[in-house]
């Protein structure tokens, strides 16, 4: 079938042809322009033939403009002046000058365009050039772009970074860049890429080596858009585009690399470009290119699948000419003249028509173009990022508000790094040690050759995230101590070297997380929670005590018991003696007769004491509410003590009993029998190096100075030494001690933890992984998966019942003053209390007598003391030893005294 559409497009783009290469065009009003271009820019010259065909096919514009085409050999700077002083003296001369060539020939022939008041019209980088007033530049002014490139290396707040640039020129581009550091945080490396005709691939490795080694993540490269697929590549295939890595290429030109094999390595890549793929008006011009390149073979593309930089700017270039100089001739008939460039001639519309340009503000394929001073100003640079989809636009700069991210790029990012993680496998360091992770010698049923916590972790890590993993041991089996300053061994020290051999993209390990380590490392969130303690082995059974029936109360509580039993004791004969109510007529039958008695001598106040102790009794009795008050305050002290000692005793002779020589850190920091130690190098090991408190610091005097015959290689090793003898106490974690307490009933824990911390998955520092294992560990928390592991891997592996004597220590220990104090306390109160109201059972008789004898009140106080302390006492009846009361015989005593019989009728009084 005829198809008309190929028909359409073949007729269409002879037609274009036609024009395209026909650069001596005619037509009744032209204007002949300049245009001199190098052979390797062939590309850009392709550009400019296509946009003067276009502008004239397009607006079919008055005047015409036609021009003379010029090819010149690169750096031949005296050619190209000579080339374009015949193009300026043939025929009608020219109007402006459109060109391409090496810096020295672009400078000569601008020169001469000053001289001559041509307009001389290039689109290359330029550092400032202060000596050409008749050239304009549509490349964006180098200040600017700068300033682009040292806002971005800012907004990513890199403080540690490399330059690498490959001329004096990339050294100006870069200019704003260097200044960047500017305090000691700030550490930039400065690096050349050797030029191209030096450059073999060793010393492109050698640069990337040493980067390697020197631990250089971030780079600023500034090379030609051609060196960079060759650095991508052997930075590739050095294992430098891991997500550590972040290069930023200041070429403009980056679009045109093809990425596709870099696109799921992980190293973040971005670049700045000028030219907005996503232009309409580009978009269909690269179609017709594209289009014109199938036909003809050759079109500005040059087999590239996006139009370079200088290309697009040539094809603004050149309507911003057309329209400048159709501008011009509306104001006046535009022609122009040969001029003989050695005689100083001049071009008397130049001035006019450049102002025309440089005045005019212009929408193009690189965005808005407007001039200051003929340099490109205020222009908008798309800051593009390699992801999965390839390179997408992230965001922009532009000259008023600088950078600006846009929300959807950092969504996207996040995406594009799951989406890496996804069909990434990564490299699993660990240490043996179950129960986190265990080797096994012959594959388990589920066809693996490792097991353990930590693998279950992984499996539930990589199925929700989709990653896939290899384990290898740690070569020394370490966790990681610093060694030297910034040189750490073990698992951290693999993360830190992201040398080929041993690079690791996780540890995972019972690992924990720490403060030294975090600074080196990045930690997922914690999945245990632990602290150190000390496993020790159980001691054996000791013999029954003779003296076992004191352990129930404290020593302390046995000596203020005695005490309390002497006071008590005493109390009570002195109350006794104070109350009348204590004072008995011996004789019940004779009321007449003159002796009194008190039952409560010194000794029987003991027996009395200790009978109600025993809980015998005794025969002795308090009458009077005061000794009746200390009495009883006395039954409830011996109520509360004899029941709790009962209790205590029960406990104590039921239980088989094991004394533990240490209980607590504490013990063991004060003696020397028991040695105790940690692993060599691990976190246990580090918390006692750098321990502040004095048990701490003794402890760790103690390990360092036992040195090997204390610490251990593996917590393996640790637990068979306890294990082995009574005369070694090791300090460990919490959950690896708890583990095999559960299996070792011979094994104990001993006191409370010294520290707190927890276990994490570690990775190299600023691993793009961390944030998302990070997050599924909270989520694998809150669902109760890591708790259930736990059990799994402590609990339900083990087939171990160990009896729990921990319960029995509690409740078998010793009564103490603290328990106790209390009932000593209510027994003091008790016994002043009893003192206070024989107190006022004793003045309340001596007024009662007072008012029955009309005495004065004072006096029979007197006489009442004086018969307690000094009659009763003197007289006591010394000739029965045996007597257990004290006698007075009233009269007698006191007539010798007092007329009145005072006393006597005192004691009667309270005997009646
Ligand atoms: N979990 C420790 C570490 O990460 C190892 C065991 C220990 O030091 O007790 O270093």
């Amino acid at each position: 079938m005829f198809n008309f559409n190929l028909l359409a497009l073949i007729l269409c783009c002879t037609f274009v042809k036609i024009w395209t290469y026909h650069p001596m065009y005619t037509g009744t009003n032209q204007v002949r322009v300049g245009a001199l271009f190098e052979s390797q820019h062939e590309a850009i010259s392709l550009a400019f033939q296509n946009a003067v065909t276009e502008v004239h096919v397009e607006s079919n514009s008055v005047p015409a403009i036609i021009y003379d085409m010029e090819i010149l050999t690169p750096d031949k700077s005296f050619q190209a002046q000579n080339k374009l002083c015949l193009q300026m003296k043939r025929r009608n001369g020219i109007a402006a000058v459109f060109g391409r060539a090496s810096e020295t020939s672009q400078s000569h022939m601008k020169l001469l365009c000053d001289t001559t008041q041509i307009p001389f019209i290039e689109t290359s980088w330029k550092a400032r050039d202060s000596r050409a007033t008749f050239a304009i530049n549509l490349y964006p002014v180098n200040e600017e772009l700068s300033k682009a490139f040292a806002d971005i290396v800012k907004y990513w707040d890199w403080k540690i970074f490399t330059v690498i640039y490959e001329d004096g020129n990339g050294l100006i581009r870069l200019q704003k860049v260097l200044e960047i550091p500017g305090g000691d945080e700030y550490k930039m490396t400065i690096r050349e890429f050797e030029a191209p005709q030096h450059n073999s691939d060793k010393a492109l490795e050698n640069l990337l080596a040493d980067m390697k080694e020197k631990k250089e993540y971030r780079i600023i490269i500034d090379c030609h858009v051609t060196r960079i697929p060759k650095f991508l590549e052997k930075a590739d295939s050095m294992g430098m585009l891991s997500g550590y890595y972040h290069f930023h290429f200041t070429s403009l030109d980056f679009t045109q690399i093809h990425l596709e094999p870099y696109m799921y390595k992980g190293a973040n890549i971005t670049s700045m470009r000028l030219i907005d793929p996503s232009n309409p008006a580009l978009k269909s011009l690269t179609s017709d290119w594209t289009t014109k390149e199938i036909i003809y073979g050759k079109s500005p593309m040059l087999g590239s699948k996006f139009i370079g930089t200088e290309s697009a700017l040539m094809y603004d270039a050149v309507h911003i000419f057309a329209h400048a100089l159709r501008n011009l001739s509306r104001a006046r008939p535009v022609s122009t003249e040969s001029l003989n460039c050695h005689k100083r001639e001049k071009w008397s519309n130049g001035t006019s028509l450049l102002n025309y340009m440089k005045t005019s503000t212009y929408h193009g394929l690189s965005g808005e173009i407007k001039f200051e001073d003929g340099q490109r100003q205020g222009f908008r640079l798309g800051i593009t990022s390699l992801s999965v989809h390839g390179l997408t636009e992230i965001g922009s700069w532009n000259t008023n508000t600088g950078i600006n991210i846009t929300s959807f790029s950092v969504i996207q990012k996040i995406f594009d790094d799951r989406e890496r993680l996804r069909n990434t496998t990564l490299r699993v360091v660990t240490v043996y040690d179950p129960p986190y992770v265990m080797n096994l010698s012959e594959p388990n049923e589920h066809g693996r050759m490792h097991e353990g916590f930590i693998i279950d972790l992984l499996d539930e890590l990589s199925y929700i995230l989709g990653f896939n993993y290899t384990i290898y041991e740690q070569v020394d089996r370490q966790y990681g101590s610093e060694i030297t300053p910034g040189k750490w061994n073990g698992m951290i020290g693999d993360l830190m070297s992201r040398d080929n051999t041993k690079k690791a993209d996780i540890a995972a390990a019972g690992l924990s997380i720490t403060y030294a380590r975090a600074r080196v490392v990045d930690f997922s969130m914690p999945f245990l929670s632990l602290g150190i303690t000390i496993i020790y082995k159980k001691p054996v059974i000791s013999p029954p005590d003779l003296f076992s029936f004191l352990l129930p109360l404290s020593p302390d509580v046995w000596i203020y018991m005695v005490a309390a039993y002497l006071c008590v004791s005493f109390m009570m004969f002195i109350i006794a003696r104070f109350t009348p109510y204590e004072w008995e007529n011996p004789h019940p039958c004779n009321s007449e007769s003159e002796e009194v008695e008190n039952v409560f001598t010194i000794l029987n106040c003991l027996w009395f004491a200790i009978g109600s102790l025993m809980q015998q009794g005794s025969d002795i009795a308090p009458k009077a509410s005061s000794t009746r008050c200390v009495a009883s305050i006395w039954y409830l002290f011996t109520l509360i003590i004899v029941s709790s000692y009962t209790a205590n005793l029960a406990a104590f002779l039921t239980k088989s009993r094991m004394d533990a020589p240490i209980k607590n850190a504490d013990d063991l920091s004060l003696q020397s029998e028991i040695k105790y130690g940690t692993l060599s190098s691990g976190s246990t090991r580090d918390f006692f190096k750098n321990a502040e408190m004095p048990v701490y610091k003794r402890m760790n005097a103690f390990m360092t100075a036992n040195g090997d015959k204390v610490f251990v290689k593996s917590n393996a090793e640790g637990f068979k030494k306890v294990k082995a003898s009574q005369n070694y106490a090791f300090l460990s974690e919490s959950t690896s001690i708890d583990y095999q307490v559960q299996r070792n009933c011979d094994l104990m824990q001993i006191g409370d933890l010294l520290d707190s911390k927890g276990y994490g998955l570690a990775s190299p520092k600023d691993s793009p992984w961390i944030k998302y294992i990070s997050k599924e560990i909270v989520n694998l928390q809150q669902q109760q998966v890591i708790s259930k592991l736990y059990k799994k891997w402590w609990v339900e592996k083990s087939n171990t019942v160990c009896e729990d004597d921990n319960a029995d220590d509690q409740q078998t220990s010793a009564l103490g003053v603290g328990n106790l104090g209390g009932v000593f306390l209510v027994l003091a109160g008790g016994s002043i209390f009893a003192l206070f109201v024989a107190i006022l059972e004793f003045l309340w008789k001596a007024g009662r007598t007072a008012r029955k004898q009309n005495a004065s009140f004072l006096t029979e106080v007197k006489n009442g003391l004086y018969f307690i302390f000094v009659e009763c006492t003197s007289s006591r009846n010394m000739g029965d030893e045996n007597s257990s009361v004290d006698e007075c015989e009233v009269n007698k005593n006191s007539l010798q005294k007092t007329p009145k019989i005072t006393n006597g009728n005192f004691c009667k009084d309270a005997a009646d």
